[in-house]
């Protein structure tokens, strides 16, 4: 049970949303009689002591923007142990009981190590658009950013039909194919190509010419960046097809913008939920999404294991692609 004083963070990626989980852990916790404090710029301020007392104004007028007030950043410092021992000495000069950390598989292990050595209390909130962490269907972000894809394709399918041309989108999802696969079945792409499923560019080059020798006008491939780069993708399909092949790269506009919906209201739900359970003596753990319902995940479990692409979803997507 935790009756002094707690800290929130965002590290690694930035994702839409990660303010509204801050904003509700830090509102929890005053509500719960707790002092908040906020770590800006990830595990480097935690290192450089950029550590603030926040208050229920602190976290005004932020559910609505999409990046991190707090800051977030990558810090090399703290993957060793002397780095993490100068961390774990500035949370307790604040007289920081316990820690929630928003961030994706890298933040989270990162954590892990913190509860591993320094035996403080360690929520996570998987905070990431790549909707790639173990044991959560849902990640902060992962919505807004399949959203803003879909939006992307949606326009490219426009000129590329005016021009009859192929166009190659190459969306983000660092090692995971769900970014792809959701924004590729949601805006009715041609073909989806992931890292987790296999495919035959000669197979998929032959089929459009042939569809384009009964009259189609475009072709729209989404391509995961961890499968293939778009770029060597387009060379590959104009030299095979002779058709006209144009990329776009969508990169970070899928991490801006204001958050969804979804991506709020979930926020929400699990920023409230890991400051009660920090409050209330949980560690080691991290809270997500299965089928609708938060779900508790054992941290050490998550930073562990590889999440699968939806097999659903990749069942869906070769019925309907
Ligand atoms: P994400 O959290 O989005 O996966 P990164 O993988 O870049 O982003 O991780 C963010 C930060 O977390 C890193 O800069 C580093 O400080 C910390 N981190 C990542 N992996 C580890 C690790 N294996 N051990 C300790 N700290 C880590």
């Amino acid at each position: 049970m935790i009756t002094g004083a707690i800290a929130v963070m965002t590290s690694g990626g930035d994702s839409p949303g990660m303010n509204a989980a801050a904003r509700a852990v830090v509102r929890t916790a005053i509500s719960e009689g707790v002092r908040v404090f906020g770590i800006y710029n990830g595990y480097k301020g935690m290192l450089a002591d950029e550590i603030v007392e926040l208050n229920s104004r602190s976290v005004s007028d932020l559910i609505q923007r999409g990046g991190t007030f707090l800051g977030t950043a990558r810090c090399k410092e703290f993957k060793t142990e002397e780095g993490r021992r100068k961390g774990l000495d500035n949370l307790q000069k604040h007289g920081i009981e316990g820690l929630v950390i928003i961030g994706g598989d890298g933040s989270l292990t990162g954590g892990s190590l913190l509860s591993k050595e320094g035996g403080i209390p360690i929520v996570g909130l998987p905070g990431t658009i790549d909707n790639d962490v173990w044991g959560t269907d849902y990640t902060i972000g992962c919505d807004t950013a399949a959203n803003t894809a879909v939006d992307a394709i949606n326009k490219l399918r426009d000129t590329a039909s005016a021009h009859r041309r192929i166009m190659i989108v190459e969306v983000m999802g660092h090692t995971s194919g769900w970014l792809a696969m959701t924004s590729g079945i949601a805006s009715g792409a041609e073909y989806i190509i992931v890292p987790e499923v296999k495919y035959n560019i000669d197979e998929i080059c032959e089929d459009i010419v042939d569809s384009y020798s009964k009259g189609r006008r475009y072709t729209i491939i989404v391509v995961a960046e961890g499968a293939c780069s778009g770029v060597g993708l387009k060379n590959v399909v104009q030299d095979k097809t002779k058709i006209d092949t144009r990329v776009s790269i969508l990169g970070h506009i899928q991490r801006g913008g204001s958050p969804t919906l979804e991506d709020r209201i979930k926020a929400s739900m699990l920023g409230e939920r890991a400051a009660l359970g920090l409050i209330s003596g949980v560690s080691d753990v991290i809270y997500g999404f299965d089928e609708g319902k938060i779900v508790t995940i054992n941290l050490f479990d998550s930073v562990n294991n590889t999440k699968p692409l939806d097999p659903e979803l990749v069942r869906l997507a070769s019925v309907l692609v």
